[in-house]
């Protein structure tokens, strides 16, 4: 049987996990979503993973949806001599924004405007952080940064810069982000995880260029990987489906002590205004090589499930690691463990803080507290628009919410919210055909006993926004 998740798991493809088998076992072991890393592969590459995940789908009839991340506007060096370069540490670096070879005191990068986007004083940040460098001065006639090493650090290729702390005017949607984003419409996919978001126009700029090519359906998760996404954090979940705490990047663009403090406030902020999130980057990251987790990764991913996030995510772990399948275990090991200790109380208080009036939310809010005073063992929401679902998630019901949704395409956009198993159903207009109708197919699959008492929720008849809550008890 498919493993169903309150957690959501995100599991990112690359080499250790590309083959129909790898990604079959994958699923089998409860993987929710695949990410497909636009950083790295040919559009070829990540087509090959599509069409295997829609095969998938069809063998194990699962839902697993796909998600396509974008690189974003990063900004890079170019290349070194040899390759790469040994930086040392109170050395002069020249950066130039016309293309040279680089070496131990010279490189360029690709971005023309960066010396008119950093201040003397400000830090440049290299390769994840691995070399620091002061900015003591700026040429603005021939366009030269002049820095000075922090630290020792041999460079290679091709690494990421970051400029924390600096605002910086580069265009969102570079070539490439417009080709994937093209891409993602043209293949179907179901999410898209924007990289370096930082203001709410740059989600609205993918949600036009969705929109304009028949992309609505496409839901837009914001990364937030530095301080300006940070700073402009309520505009943008305003605007976006979902947020994902990229705590790589943002590590490197804040200071490592504020990303626990940023991860509980996305996570809080998101599961109030019930946009998803998706806590990411190094959650079992040792297990890239060794078969279990260091204790301090199991309470990280514990303490994320506690907090309340939607999702958690699997990077080099399931991409390039050796024990991609066991990682995937080891996360939802703890997910479960974590579900039952989770506040619940607290999480419906939290939730209810910003509940629309409207009944479709009144109602929703009445299934969470029913189901944390122990009222109910399942809830089914038989949901055309995937709506009734949504507003559940949010109440974090400690049970299974069975969506019966009418398209495969609807239930792939669950995905990503906590404690929903949404299924294809065929979902008659006769309201009283359809609960019977529920009702047998949960007594079929086990999701019930004879003591059982079931919550049926949604809007009757099928098609109208929320409007019921029925409570029946088998047996
Ligand atoms: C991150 O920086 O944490 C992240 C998820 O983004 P990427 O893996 O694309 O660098």
């Amino acid at each position: 049987m498919i493993p169903f998740n309150q957690t959501k798991i995100v599991c990112t493809l690359g080499p250790a996990t590309e083959s129909y088998e790898m990604m079959k076992r994958l699923v089998l072991a409860g993987m929710d979503v695949i990410r497909l890393n636009f950083s790295h592969s040919t559009h070829e590459e990540h087509k090959e993973r599509l069409d295997m995940l829609k095969q998938l789908n069809e063998e194990l009839n699962t839902n697993v949806a796909s998600l396509v991340d974008t690189k974003g506007p990063e900004i890079r060096t170019h290349k070194f001599e040899g390759g790469q370069a040994l930086i040392e540490f109170g050395s002069k670096v020249t950066i130039y924004m016309q293309e040279i070879l680089g070496d131990s005191s010279k490189f360029s990068v690709n971005y023309p405007n960066l010396y008119k986007d950093v201040t003397v004083g400000g830090t440049i940040v290299v390769d994840d952080g691995y070399l620091s460098l002061k900015v003591v001065d700026i040429d603005y006639d021939d366009q030269i940064i002049v820095t000075e090493s922090f630290n020792t650090h041999t460079i290679r290729d091709r690494r990421g810069i970051n400029v924390p702390g600096m605002t910086l005017n580069l265009e969102y949607l570079s070539d490439k982000d417009i080709s994937d984003i093209e891409w993602a419409y043209t293949n179907d996919v179901d999410f898209i995880a924007a990289s370096f978001v930082r203001r709410k126009e740059d989600v609205q700029a993918i949600r036009k260029l969705l929109d304009d090519n028949g992309g609505h359906r496409i839901q837009i998760i914001a990364k937030i990987e530095n301080q300006e996404g940070v700073n402009n954090l309520d505009e943008i979940t305003d605007i976006a489906d979902g947020v994902m705490i990229a705590r790589g990047d943002l590590g490197v663009e804040v200071p490592p002590a504020e990303v626990p403090v940023i991860q509980k406030n996305i996570i809080a902020m998101c599961h109030r205004k019930n946009k998803i999130s998706i806590t990411a980057t190094q959650m079992l990251e040792s297990m890239q090589v060794h078969p279990k987790p260091t204790r301090a990764e199991v309470s990280d991913v514990a303490n994320a499930i506690l907090d309340g996030t939607d999702a958690i995510m699997l990077s080099g772990e399931s991409a390039i690691g050796k024990y991609p399948i066991e990682s995937v275990e080891v996360m939802q090991h703890i997910a479960k463990r974590m579900e039952k200790e989770i506040d619940r109380r607290a999480l419906i208080e939290r939730a209810s803080s910003n509940v629309k009036n409207d009944i479709a939310s009144n109602i929703a809010l009445s299934v969470g507290h029913s189901v944390f005073q122990g009222q109910a063992n399942l809830v089914i929401a038989p949901t055309m628009s995937g709506n009734t679902a949504r507003l559940l998630s949010k109440f974090r019901p400690n049970t299974m919410v069975l969506a019966l949704v009418p398209s495969a395409e609807k239930a792939r956009e669950l995905a990503l919210n906590s404690c929903i198993n949404a299924i294809v159903f065929d979902l008659p207009t006769d309201t009283e055909v359809l609960v019977q109708m529920s009702l047998n197919y949960v007594k079929e699959k086990g999701f019930v006993t004879n003591k059982s008492r079931v919550i049926i929720t949604g809007g009757f008849p099928i098609g109208t926004p929320t409007n019921s809550l029925r409570i029946i008890d088998i047996g």
